[in-house]
């Protein structure tokens, strides 16, 4: 039998209209929640990401800033527009487009966000505090599949769940996540032997690799739900993820597509987190100045 499809543009789509109370009842209180967005350099496709994530803003009610830098703006330059961001009420979440360029010391800036405004949940207190099972604010790619795996009601409890990918964006905030709902995690990567084996065994698989057609047919137990976080482009330049979709949907149980799966989810969490801030900014009785943990 087929597999259910796991549609993350109509579940993206829920969870914006979702927001839209939490955003009146914000504004009812004379707050608009605010996210500031980086762009440093031309790199084409970072411009397509960043115009993308503002438009989903506009649309449910986020106030954007948008700071497009050259490509050869200096580090004390970044930092210091970071930290006026951080001590800016306005604001409730801050988003460094990556990569950055190679002269930039990308994880240096990332630890200078406030950690209560890194709404991609990137700096360390962040990946800390996820780690500990007790989030502050979830890596958002990681953060939607959770939830396109309660969309159809996966049973991680007890489960085994094998991610595909290391890195801190995806990888291991997945394998946090999963650890977190009581599924018992296999983390696969480059130098992983007999992958195979390995991903045969899993209830629930998350490729997060980068690499098209990865993950085959044989490589699925019959009925596993398959989460396809990969982006690369076909030869013709179409968009394609880790997953051999067409034959790997004819084993799987669910599995989600590319484009339309994991994409719009990952956007939309990043607009989930950054309402949640702008709550917690409202909540908060001080400055509404970011905390900085270095
Ligand atoms: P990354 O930093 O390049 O990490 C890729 C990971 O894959 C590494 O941990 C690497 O292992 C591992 N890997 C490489 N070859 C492998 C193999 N044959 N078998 C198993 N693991 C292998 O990439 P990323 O930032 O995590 O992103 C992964 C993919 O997801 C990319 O295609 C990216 O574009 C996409 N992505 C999509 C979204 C979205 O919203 N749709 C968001 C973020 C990322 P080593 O650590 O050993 O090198």
């Amino acid at each position: 039998m087929a597999a259910t499809i796991i549609d993350g543009k109509a579940l993206a789509a829920q969870l914006r209209a979702e927001l839209k109370p939490r955003i009146a009842a914000l504004a009812a209180r004379g707050k608009q929640p605010g996210l500031a967005v980086i762009l440093v350099g031309d790199d084409p496709a970072s411009a397509v990401y960043v115009r993308n994530k503002i438009k989903a803003c506009e649309e449910v009610g986020i106030r954007s800033l948008y700071d497009r830098l050259p490509a050869d703006t200096g580090e004390a330059t970044l930092l210091a527009r970071v930290q006026a961001l951080n001590a800016d009420p306005a604001v409730h979440g801050i988003l460094i487009q990556l990569p950055l360029p190679a002269h930039l010391d990308a994880q240096r800036i990332l630890d200078t966000i406030a950690f209560d405004k890194d709404v991609d949940g990137l700096h360390p207190t962040n990946a800390g505090l996820t780690m500990m099972g007790r989030p502050h604010f979830r890596s958002c790619t990681p953060y939607g599949v959770m939830k396109m795996l309660e969309s159809v009601g996966a049973k991680l409890e007890g489960s085994h769940a094998v991610v595909l990918g290391r890195s801190n964006m995806v990888g291991k905030p997945m394998a946090m996540l999963l650890l977190a709902a009581n599924a018992t995690v296999t983390i696969a990567h480059s130098r992983t032997r007999a992958l195979v084996s390995i991903t045969r065994q899993a209830d629930v698989l998350v490729a997060a690799v980068g690499k098209r057609n990865l993950v085959t047919a044989d490589m699925v137990k019959p009925g596993a739900i398959v989460i396809d976080v990969g982006t690369n482009r076909t030869p013709a330049g179409k968009l394609a993820g880790d997953v051999d979709f067409d034959a790997v949907k004819e084993v799987a149980g669910a599995i989600s597509p590319v484009p339309g799966g994991v994409g719009p989810m990952t956007i939309t969490m990043l607009l989930v987190n950054t309402v949640q801030a702008a709550e917690r900014a409202v909540e908060r009785p001080a400055s509404g100045a970011g905390r900085s943990r270095r």
